[in-house]
């Protein structure tokens, strides 16, 4: 799925300008690093590309359609099939286990419960985690948590995934092996952004975005 960002500024309450005047085209299928330091935009950035947020003045159009056109609704209906979040902390539900947190990644009512958790059972094996599917996440590891993030997050089989600081709360190690999972994402065809501000990381990847003061500072 393509995303296409034209002079998008965003401002905060109190003159912050966090974005200012971002052009960024991302195609479909592409893997994209998006660094920086801190302050410089890239969670603002993060949330105006998977329309969380709308910007304060320019053009966000994914997959062809005027993000500033759909109502809130329609935004919420293209979140829920067509985008995927990761989160450094991963956000999972305490009492939950593992297939019913990912479970939660597909919109109640237009999937029936069984269908779901067959869903969830099989995109917990695609991050390997076959053997935790009735783990609640106190009883997970760091990496695992963030695997079944990441079953989550793929398990409606969205065309964009977006990952914030995705490896933040990691080793380096298991770090690696998340990335690794990302990589696979892009070459089953997912367009996958990774905010990062681990430049080894960023390195690694085909196209690397770099932000600062909101602005993008370097493409390549
Ligand atoms: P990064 O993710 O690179 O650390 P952010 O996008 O979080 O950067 O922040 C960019 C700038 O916007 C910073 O100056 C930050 O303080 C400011 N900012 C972020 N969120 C808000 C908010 N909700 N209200 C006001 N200012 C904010």
């Amino acid at each position: 799925m393509s995303l296409l960002l034209e002079d998008v500024t965003k401002e905060y309450p109190g003159g912050v300008r966090a974005l200012d005047g971002i052009d960024l085209d991302i195609g479909d299928g592409e893997l994209v690093g998006v660094i920086g330091p801190s302050g410089s935009g890239k969670s603002t950035l993060l949330h105006v590309m998977g329309t969380l947020d709308r910007p304060s003045s320019g053009r966000v159009t994914i997959a062809g359609a005027d993000v500033d056109a759909l109502g809130d609704r329609e935004l919420a209906g293209l979140r829920a099939h067509r985008i995927g979040f990761v989160f450094q902390q991963f956000f999972l539900m305490d009492g939950m286990n593992a297939v019913e947190n990912v479970a939660q990644g597909m919109v109640y009512g237009a999937v029936p419960a069984a269908r779901r958790a067959a869903a969830a059972r099989e995109a917990l094996a695609r991050v390997g985690l076959e053997h935790r599917l009735d783990h609640r996440p106190d009883q997970l590891s760091g990496g695992e948590r963030q695997r079944v993030a990441i079953a989550r997050a793929v398990v409606a089989r969205p065309a964009i995934v977006f990952a914030d600081e995705p490896t933040g709360n990691l080793d380096t190690r298991t770090g690696a092996e998340i990335m690794a999972l990302l990589h696979e994402l892009h070459q089953d065809g997912t367009t996958v952004v990774v905010i990062t501000h681990d430049a080894e990381i960023a390195d690694a990847l085909p196209r690397r975005v770099a932000l600062r003061d909101g602005r993008i500072e370097e493409d390549r």
